[in-house]
């Protein structure tokens, strides 16, 4: 892997076209919105959050309706123009959405913005696996946050995307490589996850010899910011006493 800039001038050749590519004014105005500064998204970064606007899942408890199932409204060159601007000021982009990965220009797009000298982190479901090596390849990321939304059986109910092989392959594809810091979340509502779940993406954690922090978010109620379903209120939190120890990671609980 090279974050030299002479691996930043060659444009990824080899990442497939985003499996449900929409040629529609998405893929003009990709952008949702725009957090123009934050300290609290990037680990040690003053960072700007991109918000891409499309989503390949569909997760129950998701906050974000409105950029999952929205269009987006801002154009990628006015997004390029206020990080150009801003260079002085911020030293981090967190790509967020949405899901950014599904973004066809995306790759373009990451490059224009590594040249400017930002390092970026990546939010991601993990659907793109072809996408995160490439960008691990030309030393795009500088952090990435990977959602691990469920076991196998729970996945397709819990995200509405079929394939938790491919979720898979991006979680080894980061667990086989230690240049990029990532880290590993799982949110939980329990009238979709239980204790026996998060033992389960644990354990499964501990066998692919995974070794940053694992984050275990409780769902948050918030009668002002809707979600993608009507969920009904949990009628109890997890109960963290009955995870195993992971072996060789830790875990932070969020919430609880
Ligand atoms: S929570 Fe689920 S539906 Fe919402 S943006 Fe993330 S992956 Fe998409």
């Amino acid at each position: 892997m090279s974050n030299n800039a002479t691996a930043l001038q060659s444009y990824p050749p080899n990442i497939r076209e985003a499996p449900n590519t929409r040629k529609t004014k998405e893929a003009v105005l990709p952008i949702y919105d725009l957090t123009p500064f934050t300290m609290l998204d990037f680990p040690d970064k003053c960072a700007a959050i991109i918000w891409f606007s499309g989503c390949n899942m569909r997760c129950p408890y998701c906050h974000n309706p409105e950029i999952v199932k929205g269009k987006g409204n801002t154009k990628i060159d006015d997004v390029l123009n206020f990080l150009e601007k801003r260079k002085s000021l911020l030293d981090g982009v967190v790509l967020s959405g949405g899901e950014a990965s599904i973004y066809p220009g995306l790759p373009d797009f990451v490059r224009k913005v590594k040249e400017m000298g930002y390092a970026i982190k990546l939010d991601t479901n993990g659907t793109r696996p072809d996408l995160v090596k490439n960008f691990l390849e030309h030393g795009y990321l500088d952090y990435i946050a990977l959602d691990y939304k469920a076991p196998p059986e729970k996945f397709k109910r819990i995200t509405g995307f079929q394939k938790f092989e491919t979720f898979l392959e991006t979680l080894s594809i980061l667990c086989k490589q230690n240049t990029v810091q990532f880290e590993i979340r799982t949110t939980v509502h329990t009238s979709l996850l239980n204790e026996q779940d998060i033992t389960a993406i644990i354990n499964d954690l501990s066998s692919k010899n995974y070794i940053g922090t694992y984050y275990v978010q409780n769902f948050q109620n918030n009668n002002d910011s809707p979600t993608l379903e009507i969920l009904p209120p949990q009628e109890r939190i997890l109960d963290i006493s009955q995870l195993p120890q992971p072996k060789g990671f830790s875990i932070e609980f969020r919430n609880f």
